[in-house]
């Protein structure tokens, strides 16, 4: 089990968008769970405040460090195991398919989500040891980036897919991206499904897929190509398909 704690200012927004759907099923069936904590519970007076002006000046509001660093004393109680600590930040590494297998096998990651102008320094030096991003654009908040994750996490775990929905051959498995789908009808207001998804030769498909794959990734993401596990035949078929563009 995969135990996922979010330390955030808005919990119902992350709440609800982890209780439904796959997300929802996998922590019925204890394969995840997702606690959420609310640090505002953590501020330490009346009125829950939990921010305050940056020193030196400048735009914006701070989270200040006390009621981050009281919530994550506790959260942390609450687990066994090992833990990583994810603050997520336009600040960090961009998060991405690799990255989502390594967190996948950890027993408890906890993410802080950050609002206003971010969090006070000497919280994050104190508790956190991963900075993540899920892209170079700045957010209001880090409760959709979290849940980003623990939706791309989650669906590693075993258990987590049935096997309708198994994450082996996706895009990003080999650095490659994805053959096409296709599903009924046949013929859809005059586009035909490729004729050899039709012939049931396992072989032939396979290939095809395989050539789909690589000519995707070619016009689409050729960032990507560099690392992309390929075979000979592979190359081949790479080599060919550079000639044709
Ligand atoms: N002042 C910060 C900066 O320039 O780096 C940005 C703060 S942002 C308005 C508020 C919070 O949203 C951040 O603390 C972070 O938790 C979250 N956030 C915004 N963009 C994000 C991104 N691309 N990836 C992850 N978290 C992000």
């Amino acid at each position: 089990m995969l135990n996922f704690e979010v330390m955030t200012l808005f919990p119902d927004l992350v709440r609800s968008g982890c209780q439904t759907s796959i997300l929802g099923r996998a922590q019925n069936h204890g394969y995840i769970h997702v606690g959420v904590t609310d640090i505002r519970d953590y501020s330490g007076n009346r009125n829950g405040r939990v921010d305050d002006y940056p020193y030196g000046g400048g735009a914006g509001m701070v989270m200040q460090p006390g009621p981050v660093v009281r919530c994550f004393r506790d959260v942390k109680a609450r687990c066994s195991g090992s833990l990583r600590v994810i603050y997520v930040t336009p600040q960090g590494q961009v998060f991405h398919q690799k990255m989502a297998e390594e967190f996948a096998k950890e027993d408890n990651l906890i993410f802080l989500c950050g609002h206003y102008e971010g969090v006070d320094e000497r919280a994050l030096e104190a508790i956190v040891t991963d900075y993540v991003s899920i892209g170079d654009y700045v957010l209001t908040g880090g409760e959709l980036p979290a849940m980003v994750m623990i939706d791309a996490i989650a669906r590693l775990v075993p258990g987590v897919l049935g096997n309708r929905e198994s994450a082996e051959f996706e895009s990003f498995h080999d650095n490659l991206l994805e053959y096409p789908q296709y599903t009924r009808p046949e013929d859809f207001e005059g586009r035909k499904v490729p004729e050899i998804l039709l012939s049931g030769h396992h072989a032939n498909i396979d290939r095809w897929r395989r050539e789909q794959e690589i000519r995707r990734t070619l016009e689409r993401r050729p960032d990507l190509m560099e690392q992309a596990d390929l075979t000979e035949e592979d190359r081949r078929t790479l080599r060919r398909l550079k000639e044709e563009q």
